[in-house]
């Protein structure tokens, strides 16, 4: 219950009552039907309106604790960079915003790469692990919000409007360098020998550069991260008829999860859903 226990730290970092306005969350992990362990993390802190998950990879339990470090750690860095800003949220000016934003993210994702990479150069079981990384930075007021959302590798944020699902990142992967080259369709990359191979990974070398997009949100908007255990099973069309015919955010964590356990449950699998009323 590693999303658990983080979700518990993380929160002690602030008090998490004061979220942006009409905000809901709500996420859940697990290890699905053929792994053991739950090398994948999510994590919250509704106070600084930061949501990630993470999926590591590395031998024995080197996946897990490489996700672990990385989640921490950026929680950690953007609380810290939430001390020099009264209000994260408040869209004073949209491109202040979203390039203060840019360096949280960025410095948060630099801190965590610093943390699992510095790790796994202490000790040798650890080599070589890494992790994927995708967060949501999120600020509402009363009419609308942004989202600023990070990526590494290829766990995904996706957003649901109405009934149609968008999803808001490019994998950092092998085969989607493949499809954008024109070489694999997207039906091909399911298949592909190489679907697993990640060309950016968090702690696996001294820097890391992720991806950040800027998202504006409506009412009734909902951000879904997601780790590819979510991804690989269900199509984006049944993710999003899952979501939206659920009572609540949690109900649709738990549905989404059991959908992806009856295709299969190959992988780990998290979900961490963010709603703007
Ligand atoms: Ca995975």
């Amino acid at each position: 219950m590693a999303e658990t226990a983080t979700a518990k730290s993380s929160q002690s970092l602030r008090d998490p009552s004061d979220a942006p306005p009409g905000v809901r969350f709500a996420m859940r992990s697990h290890p699905g039907r053929v792994r053991g362990d739950n090398q994948d993390v999510c994590a919250a802190v509704p106070g600084l309106g930061i949501f990630v998950v993470c999926d590591g990879m590395g031998g024995a339990a080197a996946g897990e604790i490489a996700s672990k470090i990385a989640a921490d750690a950026f929680v950690e860095a953007i609380a810290r960079s939430n001390t020099h800003q009264s209000d994260p949220g408040t869209p004073s000016s949209s491109l202040s915003i979203s390039s203060s934003q840019r360096i949280r993210l960025s410095e948060a994702v630099a801190a965590a790469n610093g943390a699992v990479y510095q790790r796994a150069q202490k000790y040798r079981a650890l080599r070589g692990m890494g992790t994927t990384l995708v967060a949501a930075l999120v600020g509402c007021s009363e009419d609308g919000g942004v989202a600023s959302i990070a990526h590494v590798g290829d766990s995904r944020c996706y957003l649901l409007r109405g009934d149609g699902l968008r999803q808001l990142t490019t994998d950092h992967s092998v085969v989607e360098e493949q499809i954008q080259a024109g070489i694999l369709s997207r039906q091909q990359a399911e298949f592909s020998p190489v679907r697993n191979v990640i060309t950016r990974a968090v702690g696996t070398q001294p820097q890391v550069s992720p991806d950040v997009l800027h998202q504006a949100l409506e009412p009734g908007d909902i951000l879904l991260l997601a780790s590819d255990g979510l991804t690989r099973e269900l199509a984006d069309d049944e993710i999003a008829r899952i979501v939206v015919s659920s009572a609540s955010l949690d109900e649709a964590c738990n549905d989404l999860l059991g959908a992806a356990n009856f295709h299969g449950g190959r992988d780990n699998i998290t979900v961490l859903l963010i709603a703007k009323d």
